[in-house]
């Protein structure tokens, strides 16, 4: 074994995942380009200030999960930890909050964590935003999306939709006030973290995983309480379209998310597939992160999917994309393989949605026929020594015995066409 290994927590993606990978880009994008929305493609490094002053200072992100370096020039640099932040920077820099965008983004992100199921150094995050409007419909078409997108998926009826208005800064303020009042009332009972935070981030204490601090929140002023007017009513608002278009939620209290930039609306789509890395997909509003970044006051939302919690539900459900080959080409030797090359390139042009192989490495007909049943073939090609001296070629079926054909060279890519097409219509 060699001594070279992929960095801790930095995963590979083999051939046997990738297609499977591939069939959900594919949904995903078909999903976002019906609902309006655009691609933007974001870089991975970004001044660490970027993400320090949105995500927020005391967060765990970028208290100890950023892969922070100084480049050759002295500058702070981070590999993205989530891509909120560098959408937003784009979104200001280039000025398109002038007009409503909907984007959307998707690639690797990196935090410092322990790895688990679910849980890497490097993941891959789709990311959907909408800039410059303020009302619920944004939050509401955003909700919709991600449901369409778990139905095109298959996982609907794995994911529940957890919802909850955190409020306006104002209301979160007051809220946090009577929050550390009640825990510092209950400092013994606070785990070490928790002490931490009371003093640093209060309001990360009910993000807690410890059942302990979970029951002691139990007692807790709740958010609800201090929401401001505007708030509650878009909230109503919010719910009020998820009812009319039949789409379940959970209306959860505790539920705060772990960035400091959100505000009204946050909801996260979880399953109990996964253990203890139950969360699939966050996101929420984040009216003042625009105006902080330097652009005309622009309200926004958006949330973020985590793929490989994706993937691992797909794969929990069995599925698999198995790769595709259609045709088989196996030739009798040096001269057979340079007469059948050209003929194979004029067919693949022919037939472009037909995965054709030719065999490589030449061997016997019989090896060769092995590689051919194996790949999953219909059919096999076979340039032997009498095709190669009459200009023709023999089509063999993999699938029912015996069954074969030998075709003037000129008439198979005609032939194969219409074969493939009777596929389709069976
Ligand atoms: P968690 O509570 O699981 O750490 P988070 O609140 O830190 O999640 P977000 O920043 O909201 O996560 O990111 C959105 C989604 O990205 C998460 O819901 C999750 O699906 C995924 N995600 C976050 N961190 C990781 C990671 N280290 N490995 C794999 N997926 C991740
Ligand atoms: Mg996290």
């Amino acid at each position: 074994m060699t001594d070279y290994r992929s960095v801790r927590g930095m995963v590979d993606i083999l051939p046997e995942d990738s297609l499977l990978w591939q069939r959900l880009e594919a949904v995903s994008a078909a999903v976002l380009n019906q609902y309006g929305y655009q691609e933007i493609r974001l870089p991975i490094i970004e001044t660490t200030q970027l993400f320090s002053r949105s995500i927020g200072e005391v967060t765990d992100i970028v208290e100890k999960e950023m892969y922070t370096f100084a480049d050759r020039n002295d500058e702070s640099l981070s590999l993205r930890p989530e891509g909120t932040a560098g959408c937003v920077r784009a979104v200001v820099q280039h000025n398109l909050q002038q007009t409503v965008q909907k984007l959307w983004y998707q690639g690797p992100m990196f935090r410092y964590e322990r790895p688990q199921k679910g849980r890497q150094r490097q993941f891959h995050q789709l990311g959907v935003e909408g800039f410059g409007v303020a009302t619920p419909d944004l939050d509401a078409e955003l909700i919709l999306l991600s449901s369409a997108l778990w139905c095109g998926l298959g996982v609907k009826e794995l994911l529940t939709l957890e919802i909850n208005s955190i409020g306006s800064p104002q209301s979160r303020g007051l809220f946090r006030e009577a929050l550390v009042e009640f825990l510092s009332d209950h400092r013994n009972a606070l785990d070490d973290d928790s002490q931490r935070r009371l003093e640093t981030n209060p309001l990360r204490i009910l993000d807690s995983k410890n059942p302990n601090m979970q029951a002691l929140l139990g007692g807790a002023p709740t958010l609800v309480e201090f929401i401001d007017d505007e708030s509650r009513d878009d909230f109503a608002t919010l719910l009020e379209m998820l009812d009319a278009v039949g789409q379940p939620y959970v209306i959860n209290n505790r539920l705060v998310r772990g960035l400091d930039y959100y505000n009204k609306t946050v909801f996260e789509w979880t399953t109990d597939a996964l253990g203890a890395q139950g969360t699939v997909c966050g996101g929420g509003r984040y009216d003042g992160l625009v105006a902080q970044f330097g652009g005309r006051v622009t309200p926004a939302a958006g949330f973020a999917i985590g793929l490989e919690r994706l993937v691992l539900l797909l794969k929990g459900l069995g599925r698999h994309v198995t790769p595709q080959t259609d045709i088989y080409v196996v030739t009798a030797g040096d001269a057979a393989q340079l007469h059948a090359l050209p003929r194979i390139e004029t067919l693949r042009q022919a037939l472009p949605d037909q995965a054709i192989q030719l065999h490589l490495g030449g061997g016997s007909f019989k090896s060769q026929f092995k590689r051919a049943d194996r790949s999953g073939a219909r059919f096999a090609l076979v340039y032997g020594d009498s095709e190669l001296a009459s200009e023709s070629v023999t089509l063999k079926s993999l699938r029912s015995e015996g069954e074969q054909v030998t075709l003037p060279d000129n008439q198979l890519a005609e032939f194969l066409a219409e074969s493939f097409a009777e596929k389709i219509g069976e």
